[in-house]
């Protein structure tokens, strides 16, 4: 995962501020971010400003610092401390995602920690993940919080325990201090969490977030869509012809019947079927043709009084003026797709039953349109 990881304190005196950051790097650090002038207190205190945590794994170092070892990202990550630390606290215990492209994509957890000589009892942190990428942060989002959640409990519990003996050797004291001296002492996270090596500790949950990887399935070989239907010269020809011409000519094409007209115009709609599917040689017979100008059909069938519901579909879609034909296309498409599986569906089984029809949506008028469909599924298949 490409990020930084960051800490972010809330100091009573410096404000946000970030204390501790976590990158991968191609090699160990050789300069050390000294130009950068950062706060230096007991509370902001975590490892020295020349000082470095390095973990190496296959030639990648996983490098601990005060601050970040570039310039920009010292600046973007305290720029997410200061949003992190200075908002209200969520519900869910301040787990939040902000950001765009110029500053960087957060994700951050604030979390509280029990000091008795804090102002409030309480010092504020935040666990920073600051990431280029987006998609890949919000990919990573289930995993990363979980952890970054247990991190921030893990500390709140060690506090925890600390201030329950403080409180318990000298409660009072302790209360007094904390209202009543205005230069009550900051204490560093070591002290606060009781735990000397906290700040290698979490340079190892650090590093750890930082190899996360989301899973991401994706197919090797995605099916091609057998099907090409630029829609304009359908509903050119939906114009140019009565409307009883057109639906004979859609509806002899649908159900195999044999469709004589010059070339150019059987392309348009045999685009209404898969590419791979051949077009019927003998049989019933349909001519389409022009006369005076005027498109004339000849057909000895006649249209049933109600059509298939792919047919009736098309027909609206082509219809609907607000279908633009970049967005009409793709619902072709993604009809005849659709009939195409139920036809393929049917050549599963040897005796389809009214249970089986009802579950796919198929009615009595589908019934001439599945006829030709299962027999050009079942050529597929063979
Ligand atoms: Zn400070």
């Amino acid at each position: 995962m490409d990020g930084v990881v960051g800490l972010g304190h809330f100091c009573e005196s410096h404000g946000p501020c970030v204390i501790l950051a976590t990158q991968r790097c191609q090699e160990e650090p050789r300069q050390y971010p000294h130009s950068l002038s950062v706060p230096w207190c007991e509370s902001c205190q975590s490892i020295d400003l020349d000082q470095s945590l390095v973990s190496k794994d296959e030639g990648v170092c996983y490098v601990t610092t005060r601050t970040p070892l570039q310039q920009d990202v010292a600046f973007l990550l305290k720029q997410a401390a200061v949003r992190s630390l200075s908002c209200e606290e969520t519900r869910e215990g301040g787990t939040m995602y902000f950001g765009d492209s110029e500053r960087g994509h957060v994700l951050s957890h604030t979390f509280a920690l029990q000091d008795s000589l804090a102002r409030g009892f309480h010092r504020k942190y935040s666990i920073l993940i600051l990431m280029r990428d987006k998609i890949h942060l919000l990919n990573c989002w289930p995993i990363l919080t979980k952890n970054i959640k247990e991190i921030a409990s893990d500390l709140q519990t060690k506090a925890a325990q600390i201030n329950g003996v403080e409180q318990s050797q000298c409660s009072q004291r302790a209360v007094r201090q904390a209202q009543g001296s205005p230069s009550s002492p900051a204490r560093s996270l070591s002290q606060l969490t009781g735990e000397p090596a906290v700040f290698a500790h979490l340079h190892m949950w650090f590093t750890w977030l930082l190899t996360v990887e989301p899973f991401v399935e994706k197919p090797s070989s995605a099916p091609e869509i057998p099907i090409s239907c630029p829609p304009a010269a359908l509903r050119a020809l939906l114009k140019d012809m009565d409307r009883e011409t057109f639906r004979k000519a859609v509806y002899c094409i649908l159900t195999g019947i044999k469709l004589k007209v010059d070339q150019e115009i059987l392309g348009v709609f045999r685009q209404l079927l898969p590419q791979n599917w051949s077009l019927p040689k003998s049989g019933e017979i349909c001519k389409l043709g022009k006369i005076d100008d005027k498109w004339v059909v000849e057909w000895s069938g006649c249209l049933p009084p109600k059509l298939p519901k792919l047919q009736t579909v098309i027909e609206e879609a082509l219809q609907n003026e607000a279908l633009v034909d970049r967005a009409l296309e793709p619902f072709l498409i993604g009809a005849i797709l659709h009939w195409r599986n139920v036809a393929r569906s049917l050549t599963w089984v040897s005796a389809p039953n009214q249970e089986l029809f009802q579950s796919l949506g198929v009615q009595k008028f589908d019934l001439p349109l599945l006829a030709y469909w299962t027999a050009q599924c079942r050529n597929e298949k063979n």
